[in-house]
C-alpha cells in the first residue's frame, strides 16, 4: 500500500501547486522602498495599475513594500521606478514557479511532518489523531464556525487541574501565512510528544489553548485559488456590487478600529477592516471564547508572518503602554533566544513602531479586554522579505526550532 499512498500524495501536491501557481506564472516580485513622499505617491499611483498588486504593506517612506507585477507590465514598472529613482530589488523573477515549488502535502492518517505544508483536512486530521492519542491530556473542541461553515478547532491541553493559568495561542488568522500554523502545530507536537523534561514541565504550570487555524476559509482559498489571499471569505457590503469578498480579520476586532488611518475602508483592499467591528464570525468566536476563559488567561499570543518580529501592543500609535518596559524586556529575552538555534535576528517593539498603524488587531483587543493577563504578543515569523509568505518548506523546521527556543523563555517568565 505504501507506494500507492506516496503516488497519491505526489499527485495531490502537484495538483494544488498548479492550481494556485498558474495565476502568477511569469509574474515578478519586487521589493520597493520609497525614500521621499514623491516616490511614495508614485507607488500609490502604480498600485492602481492593472497587473500590479501590492501584497504587503502600503507604500510608506522608509518602509519596504512588496509588489507583484505581471509579465505584461514588468518593463513599464521597472522603467517607472527608475524614472522616480525609487530603490527597488527584484526578489523573485517567477512567483508562479515559487508557489509550485512549495511542498504541499495531504496526509489523512494524522502523521504530518515539518518539511512540507499541509492542507486543511490534513491539519484537522492531525489534531484529531493527537486528541485520540492523548485522551488524558487533550480536548479537541470547536469554538464556532467560519463564514463558509468550517469548524474552528481548538486544541486544549489540560494536565490535571483545569484551573491553571491558560496560555492562548492562535495562528493563521491571515490565510496566506502558512508558516504560522505549521509552527502552531509544532508547538502542539512538542507539548504532547517531546521527551524534553523542560517542555513537559510546562504542562504542570499551564494549560494551553491553541487555535492552529483561525481562518480556515481563507486558508483553503489560498491553497486552491490565490496563494496571496489574506482575508476571510465573507460577503461584505461590496460583494454584490463588485464581487470583492472578505475582511482582514486582524483589523476587525473592536480595538482602535480604523483609527489613525490604519486598516482600510475599501472592501477590495487587502487590509479591509470590515463594514463594522466584529463582522467576522471567526473574530467573534475568538473573542467570545477568550472572554469565557478570562479568569485564567495569563498570555495571549498570535502567530503571523513575515518580518521576524516579536511585537507588543499597540498598533494604534506611538504611545507606549504602561507595561511597555516589562513587555519589551520579555520580548527581548525571547528574541535573543530565538537567535540561538539558527542565528536569525528578531526585532522587537510595538506593532506601530515596527510596522505601521494596524488598529483592530486581536492582540490589541485582548490587551484592552484582559488586562490581568501578563503578556499579549504578536509574532511575525520568517523571513525579512525575500520569500515573504512563500517561505520554502525547508525552512519550516528551522523556524519551528527557533520559535521553541524563544517561547520557552516566555513560558519561564510567566511562571
Ligand atoms: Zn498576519
Amino acid at each position: 500500500m505504501l507506494p500507492i499512498v506516496g503516488l497519491t500524495v505526489g499527485f495531490i501536491s502537484t495538483l494544488i501547486g498548479l492550481t494556485t501557481g498558474a495565476m502568477y506564472d511569469g509574474h515578478s516580485m519586487l521589493r520597493v522602498t520609497p525614500q521621499t513622499k514623491r516616490q511614495e505617491d508614485h507607488l500609490r499611483d502604480l498600485s492602481k495599475h492593472q497587473g500590479v498588486s501590492f501584497i504587503g504593506g502600503d507604500p510608506l517612506v522608509g518602509d519596504h513594500s512588496h509588489v507583484i507585477a505581471s509579465p505584461q507590465v514588468l518593463d513599464f514598472v521597472l522603467e517607472s521606478l527608475k524614472k522616480f529613482e525609487t530603490e527597488h530589488l527584484l526578489t523573485n523573477p517567477d512567483v508562479g514557479r515559487s508557489i509550485r515549488s512549495q511542498k504541499v502535502m495531504t496526509r489523512m492518517n494524522g502523521d504530518i511532518s515539518w518539511d512540507a505544508y499541509y492542507d486543511l483536512d490534513s491539519i484537522n486530521q492531525y489534531l484529531t489523531v493527537q486528541s485520540v492519542g492523548h485522551p488524558d491530556l487533550v480536548t479537541l473542541t470547536t469554538i464556532g464556525k467560519s463564514f463558509e461553515g468550517r469548524d474552528l478547532f481548538l486544541l486544549k491541553i489540560n494536565k490535571g487541574s483545569t484551573t491553571k493559568p491558560i496560555i492562548w495561542i492562535d495562528s493563521n488568522i491571515h490565510a496566506r501565512e502558512w508558516i504560522s500554523s505549521a509552527v502552531g502545530l509544532y508547538l502542539i507536537d512538542q507539548l504532547l510528544n517531546s521527551p524534553d523534561i523542560e517542555i513537559q514541565a510546562y504542562l504542570d504550570d499551564f494549560n494551553f489553548h491553541i487555535l492552529p487555524m483561525a481562518n480556515p476559509d481563507g486558508f483553503v482559498f489560498s491553497h486552491l485559488t490565490d496563494r496571496f489571499w489574506r482575508k476571510t471569505r465573507s460577503n461584505t457590503s461590496a460583494t454584490a456590487i463588485n464581487g470583492c469578498r472578505g475582511v482582514d480579520p486582524n483589523r476587525n476586532f473592536d480595538a482602535y478600529w480604523l483609527e489613525n488611518d490604519g486598516g482600510s475602508k475599501d472592501p477590495c483592499d487587502l487590509y479591509f477592516a470590515g463594514d463594522a467591528v466584529f463582522t467576522e464570525l471567526e473574530c467573534i468566536a475568538i473573542a467570545q471564547y477568550l472572554d469565557s476563559i478570562r479568569a485564567n488567561l495569563i498570555a495571549y499570543i498570535s502567530l503571523h508572518s513575515w518580518g521576524q518580529n516579536v511585537l507588543i501592543p499597540t498598533g494604534r500609535d506611538s504611545t507606549q503602554i504602561p507595561e511597555y518596559n516589562e513587555y519589551i524586556r520579555i520580548a527581548n529575552l525571547a528574541a535573543a533566544a530565538h537567535q540561538i538555534p539558527h542565528g536569525m535576528v528578531y526585532t522587537t517593539g510595538s506593532v506601530f513602531d515596527v510596522w505601521h498603524p494596524a488598529p483592530g488587531t486581536s492582540m490589541d483587543w485582548a490587551y484592552l479586554n484582559f488586562p490581568s493577563a501578563k503578556i499579549h504578543l504578536t509574532y511575525e515569523f520568517r523571513d525579512k522579505g525575500q520569500y515573504t509568505v512563500l517561505l520554502p518548506a525547508d525552512q519550516i523546521l528551522p523556524q519551528c526550532e527557533e520559535f521553541m527556543a524563544g517561547i520557552k523563555v516566555i513560558f519561564d517568565e510567566l511562571k
